[in-house]
């Protein structure tokens, strides 16, 4: 991207926004020579790697699947639609940033995990539930007790280790 005002190549990213039909990405980059700022508009197509699926198939990248995915862990939590946008964008930036042309969808699946962890804690529990469940149910509980310090979790993971002996 060459800045409009002196055509320097350096600059960074101030801002990124999803476009209202989820196809593009708004970007609003400042010149680090200038110091101009100027706007420039990706397709996510174009800049996103496509998804290797568990069954080894390929998808489009989708981040609505993303979005709604978040938006369903932190339902009736105090959790802001900006910062679920700002979250997508987030992951879809470090995604970006590994510069693969395809990514495994658990590679997807972790980063979500991360930054759902900082965002709102309830809201990882209940997405990390649904996401790794029954890939490995120790590694899940184990997080849950370091999360909640509860004795039921505690209680919960030996009946399971009981049962699985
Ligand atoms: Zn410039």
């Amino acid at each position: 991207m060459r800045c409009p005002y002196c055509s320097s190549l350096d600059n960074k990213v101030v801002d990124s926004r999803i476009g209202k039909e989820g196809d593009s990405i708004r970007r609003r980059r400042e010149c680090l020579k200038c110091e101009g700022r100027f706007t420039t508009y990706e397709r996510v197509e174009d800049v996103l790697p496509s998804v290797i699926k568990k069954d080894g198939r390929r998808e489009t990248y989708d981040r609505m699947k993303i979005l709604n995915g978040l938006k369903k862990a932190c339902e009736k939590r105090p959790v802001s639609m900006d910062a679920l946008e700002k979250t997508v964008a987030d992951i879809e930036k470090a995604l970006q940033d590994r510069g693969l042309k395809e990514i495994p969808s658990s590679v997807i699946g972790e980063e979500v995990m991360g930054r759902l962890h900082a965002l709102d804690e309830v809201a990882y529990v209940r997405f990390a539930s649904v996401y790794r469940s029954f890939k490995d149910i120790n590694e899940f509980m184990s997080e849950l007790k370091d999360i909640l310090g509860n004795k039921e979790m505690k209680k919960a993971k030996e009946v399971n280790q009981t049962k699985e002996a």
